[in-house]
């Protein structure tokens, strides 16, 4: 069974090894067991089920929280000629009642559904008229009231699942259950101990960056202009900010869309579709957006607010970068930020138990914010990971790339000047005092008297601003929780005030774009996307980023050389690969025609087939690469060694061989090549013959 599932792995997704856990996995289901994996994010979970659905001979039936990944995934596994549908509100009675006939007849091999099917009596019964041999419950956690997402309807799996007669295997996957939930899960799914598999949260391509007292819009604009050829969401707390966020990006004139509740259903889908479909580059969205989004390539999830729980954090991060390839993670923080998650709580009708533990979670989120420790040992930490990590050297806090300036003046004025408000006014009046402001409110307030009025007078008010949020961030100022936030001088501040201390600025590197510039790969990107209109399919349901990238990487202008290629396998190579082999012949050509007339207008035709010999083609890759004969190519390379050019001999002589030769010509002469090549034996080639007879003595005893 392992074998035809290895089998299947190379076949359909193209993959020659199982990544972390699937192996271990999919054994576990084939065997018979009921089966728990706890994956990260783009740990490649679908593969699980996927596999075993085409391994056994019922239907698989998959239940999955949001119809946005069922139709992603069921567009991927028609991409690869699998029978895969899916059943959800979004289709009429008809296509449904359809559907569930072709079940009946067992024409699928997977069967997607939301959870929320089972409260149909009719459903159930059509099910159970079925041969299902497998059921898939995708973001398992939902079924615990300990989890972020509890959805009652998965408490109707359960009673599903000993409705039906011939008892199926039960799998279930999730990336983030801490040990309540785990536990949840495996007890009402029915999944022992030993067939629960943990394969760590560790996203090791995930950069995680907290970045705090910077300036929120003006970091984010930065951000996206350098990686504006890249996909990322930014998520924001509230409707009001993810519009304002929207239009100050627009503005700008970035590829950018909103998603949030308040928007109705129609344009809420749109907006996804184009993001999905790459034609949107950004997103800015409450956490209403994302789950169940299964776009591959997104490079940056930044967060304007603070999440309420590291499950939500972590969970909504880590859809950067589910293809493996780099992602980055940033954290936007000003401490003022808790009041908000707070208020929440607060307003929520959670039962005080529940109110009690989302404050315990808020704190650890706190926490994060404030630790300077490895930002991904703390995550995994509380994940309950055994594998601590506290050096990954890739996080803002192991690899610190800031600048330090001495601001301690601007530090005193400022404080003296909370201290001289009385401590009793918010961040804009103090820095309207400092800026020597003449607003009415000021001379109203006779602040103009102050001796800390103007004091910062070549300065603007927003800079001004940006460096009291520092100072907040830094735990110098504090600020109330009241309505209208009031400064107040901490412990902290009094050494600053006497000069005993002195106060430094993190100023942040310039920002790095994530992924580097390439014209393959834009090449390769821009067809996918033709493609993947003209087949009405997401582009990364053709191939990946990653599946580009490496294609971008070796170059493939042979078929054998694109089945290598991670993600093409035979049924894809025949679909979508071997357009893309032309592109990248295409390219190759235009590429060595750009370097001939780099180096001279007129380089020798055997020149450039020996240049490419040198780049490490073969000389059957360099004749399709030239649209050349074999034989031609072969007599480019003789010419080349008769030249002085320096020659690998091992690459097409065999030592064996080259004394054969070499033994023949001493014996009979090399004034004819027939008679020579009728000596020796059959499978030496007139081109190795004068490869032999070109090369210099002393060059053939090396
Ligand atoms: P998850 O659902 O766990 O977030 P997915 O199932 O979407 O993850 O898989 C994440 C990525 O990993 C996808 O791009 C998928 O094609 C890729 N992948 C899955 N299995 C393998 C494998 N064995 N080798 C290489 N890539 C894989």
């Amino acid at each position: 069974m392992l074998e035809q599932a290895e089998q299947l792995l190379q076949d359909y997704f193209g993959y020659s090894s199982f990544k972390k856990g699937q192996k271990e996995i999919i054994e576990s289901i084939l065997t018979g067991n009921n089966t728990l994996g706890i994956m990260p994010t783009g740990g490649g979970k679908s593969i699980c089920f996927q596999i075993p659905a085409l391994c056994l001979s019922g239907v698989t039936l998959v239940i999955s929280p949001l119809i946005s990944l069922m139709k992603d995934q069921i567009d991927s596994l028609n991409a690869l000629e699998v029978e895969a549908t899916f059943i959800n509100s979004s289709l009429s009675n008809l296509e449904i009642k359809e559907r569930m006939a072709k079940t009946c007849e067992g024409q699928y091999d997977l069967l997607y559904i939301a959870p929320e099917r089972l409260q149909s009596k009719e459903f159930i019964s059509q099910l159970q008229a079925s041969d299902i041999s497998l059921i898939a419950v995708d973001e398992s956690h939902c079924i615990s009231s300990w989890g972020h997402d509890f959805r009652p309807s998965y408490r109707l799996i359960p009673k599903l699942i000993t409705s039906l007669s011939n008892q199926p295997v039960v799998t279930a996957f999730t990336a983030t259950a801490t040990k309540e939930v785990r536990k949840d899960i495996s007890e009402l799914l029915r999944i022992e101990e030993e067939s629960i598999y943990v394969t760590g949260f560790d996203r090791p391509n995930l950069k995680f960056n907290l970045i705090s007292g910077d300036n929120k819009k003006d970091f984010i604009a930065e951000y996206v202009e350098v990686n504006q050829d890249d996909a990322g969401i930014i998520y924001a707390a509230t409707r009001k900010e993810v519009d304002q966020l929207t239009s100050f990006l627009k503005q700008k004139g970035f590829s950018v869309g909103k998603y949030h509740a308040g928007l109705g259903g129609q344009e809420r889908r749109e907006v996804q579709e184009k993001f999905i479909f790459d034609e949107l580059k950004i997103i800015v969205a409450t956490n209403a957006f994302g789950m169940g989004i299964d776009k591959s390539n997104v490079r940056y999830v930044i967060h304007h607010n603070l999440p309420q729980t590291l499950e939500d954090y972590y969970q909504e991060a880590g859809r950067a970068g589910r293809d493996g390839e780099p992602g980055e993670c940033i954290l936007l923080f000003h401490p003022a930020d808790i009041r908000l998650p707070k208020f929440f709580i607060e307003k929520s009708n959670l039962t005080p138990q529940f109110k009690k533990r989302r404050y315990q979670q808020l704190h650890k989120m706190i926490d994060y914010c404030y630790t300077t420790k490895c930002l991904r040992g703390f995550i995994l930490n509380y994940f309950d990971n055994q594998q601590l990590i506290n050096d990954c050297d890739n996080c803002s806090n192991c690899n610190e790339e800031q600048e330090l300036i001495d601001i301690t003046t601007e530090a005193q004025k400022i404080l003296s000047c909370v201290y001289k408000t009385e401590q009793r006014f918010g961040v804009t009046t103090v820095a309207c005092v400092l800026k020597g402001s003449k607003r009415q409110k000021i001379l109203k307030l006779g602040f103009d008297q102050l001796s800390t009025y103007g004091l910062l007078k070549e300065n603007t008010i927003k800079e001004i601003k940006d460096l009291i949020n520092f100072l907040i961030a830094e735990g110098y100022i504090s600020l109330t929780n009241s309505k209208y936030p009031v400064t107040k001088l901490t412990a902290k501040a009094k050494p600053v005030l006497a000069g005993r201390e002195e106060v430094y600025y993190k100023v942040r590197k310039k920002i790095k774009r994530i992924t580097s510039q390439n014209s393959l790969f834009s090449i390769l990107r821009e067809f996918r996307m033709k493609l993947a209109k003209k087949e009405d399919l997401p582009p990364y349901a053709i191939f990946h980023d990653s599946t580009l990238k490496q294609m971008t990487e070796q170059k493939p202008i042979t078929k054998e050389a694109m089945l290598e290629i991670k993600g093409v396998g035979p049924i894809k190579f025949q679909r979508y690969g071997k357009f893309f082999l032309e592109k990248i012949k295409e390219f190759a050509v235009q590429e060595t025609a750009r370097q001939e007339t780099a180096t001279t207008t007129d380089t020798p035709s055997h020149l450039v087939s020996y240049n490419l010999l040198k780049t490490g083609k073969s000389l059957s890759e360099i004749a399709n690469l030239r649209e050349l004969a074999l034989t031609t190519v072969q007599s480019h390379m003789v010419r080349s060694l008769q030249e002085g050019f320096d020659l690998n001999l091992d690459l097409f002589v065999s030592h064996k061989n080259r004394d054969l030769i070499k033994n023949k010509i001493k014996e009979i002469g090399a004034e004819r090549l027939k008679p020579l090549k009728e000596a020796l034996p059959e499978e030496i080639s007139y081109f190795q013959i004068k490869l032999i007879l070109s090369a210099k003595e002393e060059y053939l005893e090396l």
